[in-house]
């Protein structure tokens, strides 16, 4: 069983949050803050309870070396206004300036640690390296609360380690999730259907062979469905291709019960993103061109399969929604959801924001995970390396 911050006596205490603040910044500022406020009530609870917090969090890939332009700052400073006060953050991660932050900490008091990933240890495959930033946090304090669903499937030092070496606990973030996405994983209510899209293409595509035994049905949509119609022995013109996927998915379509993986019928092409979108049947994309959305009859399909269906699982846009030419699709299927009877669970960074953006509450889905690739190894039964540390006592 995981133990929640209700079951510790945290008044004084140090607690070491891990949190999931890896939000989209545009111009310094944070363009949205989902990730950030799903945090606030475990925030909100400790703070209340006169913990002296210290949030950790990574945002971007930096590379494993200090980038002001992967800075939290913006992230902090969002932060402190949602809290209603600035937020300090460090200099450092785990060295004297965060040190010294922890030390001048009062109770109900919260610094924010710079950038987990500006240090390369964190995101080490080597045990030991790891091990070593792990103990460098744990130093900072008494309690570590994993409460950063979006990176529970990593086996990282700031996830997976440093549970390891302090008394531990779930925030109510994770906690929820579990709750939540556990409804996926035993008496599914059928018909289920899996919604997948978006352009992390290679990050996804495994998870098709276990979703290929659980799903009733799979619809594809954004740059996902690419190396399928490639598969297929289509032409994709300019669209995003991910060319190291073709194989498997053809390999997917072959072993997909008749009519279990649905593709794009049609398809929304542009000379370039941005430029002027036309209709065009998925097997007819013109070679200087490329599919940005799913066209009006694959989104009428979509919507069809998914009034019927009696649980739902959405991750990945079906278009480059950003852009208001190829946000129809997305939006439309984000809509069938919310007018369906099914339990909808919603996952991934970029679908969360799609959904905000196009002006859809979050209330009308039955839950919104703030975790992406977490959500969806969680769905396919996976161990996660920062639930199962968490498991351990
Ligand atoms: P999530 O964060 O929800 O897991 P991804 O990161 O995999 O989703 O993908 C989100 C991105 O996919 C969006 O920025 C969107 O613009 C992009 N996208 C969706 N469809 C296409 C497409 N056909 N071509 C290019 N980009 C696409
Ligand atoms: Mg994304």
């Amino acid at each position: 069983m995981i133990k929640t911050i209700d079951e510790f006596a945290v008044e004084g205490q140090r607690v070491l949050v891990r949190a999931d603040l890896n939000v989209p910044v545009a111009g310094g500022r944070v363009a949205d803050d989902g990730r950030i406020r799903a945090s606030l009530p475990t925030l909100t609870a400790l703070k209340a309870r006169g913990a002296r917090i210290i949030v950790c969090a990574h945002l971007g890939r930096p590379g494993g070396k200090p980038d002001p332009r992967y800075s939290l700052a913006p992230v902090a400073a969002r932060l402190g206004e949602l809290l209603g006060h600035p937020v300090e953050l460090t200099a450092d991660t785990t060295g004297p300036a965060a040190r010294a932050a922890v030390a001048a900490l009062p109770p109900g008091g919260l610094v924010m640690l710079e950038n987990l990933r500006f240090n390369t240890a964190e995101t080490s495959k080597d045990d030991e390296q790891r091990g070593a930033f792990a103990d460098q946090l744990a130093a900072l304090a008494d309690l570590y609360v994993s409460d950063g669903f979006g990176a529970v499937h990593r086996k990282h030092a700031s996830v997976y380690d440093v549970a390891l070496r302090l008394p531990h606990a779930a925030g109510y973030l994770v906690h929820a999730e579990v709750d939540a996405l556990s409804r996926l994983t035993a008496d599914i209510k059928r018909p289920y259907v899996v919604v997948l899209g978006g352009a992390k293409v290679a990050d996804k595509f495994g998870a098709f062979g276990s979703l290929l035994g659980a799903a009733d049905r799979i619809l594809v949509g954004g740059a996902m469905a690419f190396p399928f119609l490639v598969g297929q022995g289509n032409e994709v013109g300019t669209s995003l291709l991910e060319a190291s996927q073709v194989d498997a998915a053809a390999e997917y379509l072959k072993r997909a019960a008749p009519g279990q993986i649905e593709l794009p019928s049609d398809v929304i092409v542009a000379d370039e993103p941005g430029g002027l979108g036309t209709v065009v049947p998925a097997d007819a994309i013109p070679a200087d061109h490329m599919g940005l959305d799913i066209g009006p009859q694959t989104t009428k399909r979509f919507a069809t399969a998914l009034a019927e269906a009696r649980t739902v699982f959405w991750n990945g846009p079906m278009g480059m929604f950003e852009l208001a030419p190829y946000a129809e699709g997305t939006r439309a299927v984000a809509q069938a959801m919310t007018e369906g009877t099914a339990f909808t669970v919603v996952g991934g960074g970029d679908t969360g924001a799609a959904i905000r953006a196009l002006g859809l509450t979050e209330e009308a889905f039955g839950y919104v995970s703030t975790g992406g690739g977490a959500s969806l190894e969680f769905i396919q039964g996976k161990t996660l390396p920062g639930l199962a540390a968490l498991e351990r006592s």
